[in-house]
This record gives C-alpha cells, sequence and structure tokens, in this order.
C-alpha cells in the first residue's frame, strides 16, 4: 500500500462571499431577546419606550422592569 499521492492541505475555505443582511438580528439592548425589525434596535416597543425613558429622565435607570431591591449601597452624607 504505497500512498505516492499526496493529499492537498485541507483548507477549510471560508466562505469570503458572506451574504450581509441589510438587517442584521441583534440583541435587544434592553432585555437582550433578539431585536425586530420595526423596533431595531430593540425587541418590542416595550424595550423601545424603556430606552427612550432612561434618556428622557436623564438617568440609565429601568422603570416598570424588575429592579433589584435594596440595590442601592451608596450613602452619602455630605451635603453640598
Ligand atoms: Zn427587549
Amino acid at each position: 500500500m504505497a500512498r505516492a499521492r499526496k493529499d492537498p492541505p485541507r483548507t477549510e475555505e471560508p466562505t469570503g462571499a458572506e451574504v450581509v443582511p441589510l438587517y442584521r438580528p441583534r440583541k435587544c439592548a434592553i432585555c437582550g431577546k433578539p431585536t425586530v425589525r420595526p423596533f431595531h434596535p430593540f425587541c418590542s416597543r416595550r424595550c423601545a419606550d424603556i430606552d427612550l425613558n432612561h434618556w428622557l429622565s436623564g438617568s440609565y435607570t429601568i422603570p416598570a422592569v424588575e429592579a433589584e431591591p435594596g440595590g442601592e449601597g451608596e450613602r452619602r452624607d455630605g451635603d453640598d
């Protein structure tokens, strides 16, 4: 069993022609679910509203969403 023929190196050719869809599914910035087109980059209107609320309220806090109870460990004694 003499193998004179050398097998060519097996190189996994990457699909150079990678299709880039116009809309790339991403994760919702709020809850992490796959986003949907109308609410991109969010998964739903709810999450979009939540994000909007963040900016409107000026603080990035999450209303109407599971909040961590007793998450505030910062206490300031000094007044300005
Ligand atoms: Zn979401």
